[in-house]
């Protein structure tokens, strides 16, 4: 399925004016500090089944691509922002 580009403005904007160093900086804030415990919690014990995929509009909305399912959104996401110690840019 080709994916769309939505544009938005605002969000644009924002980016440009982010720093590799306040990136960092702000998902480790969220990664150690805000959402630590409800990450910990998930990343411990989610085992990738794919029951919840039916319960999101994405990947309903999506014809079921697997990779809209709420598992690989996190592995896209917020693993790979863990993975890398929050060392990622606007692109990755
Ligand atoms: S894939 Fe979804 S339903 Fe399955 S364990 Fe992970 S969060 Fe729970």
């Amino acid at each position: 399925m080709q994916r769309k580009t939505v544009s938005d403005p605002g969000f644009d904007e924002t980016v440009k004016k982010l720093t590799p160093e306040k990136i960092t900086e702000t998902i480790n804030y969220v990664l150690e500090k805000e959402a630590a415990a409800r990450l910990k919690a998930y990343v411990e014990t989610c085992i990738h089944c794919g029951l919840c995929n039916e319960a999101c509009h994405f990947y309903v909305s999506y014809d079921r691509d697997p990779s809209y399912a709420p598992v690989a959104k996190v592995r896209q996401t917020i693993w790979d922002m863990m993975k890398k110690k929050g060392n990622v840019d606007a692109r990755h």
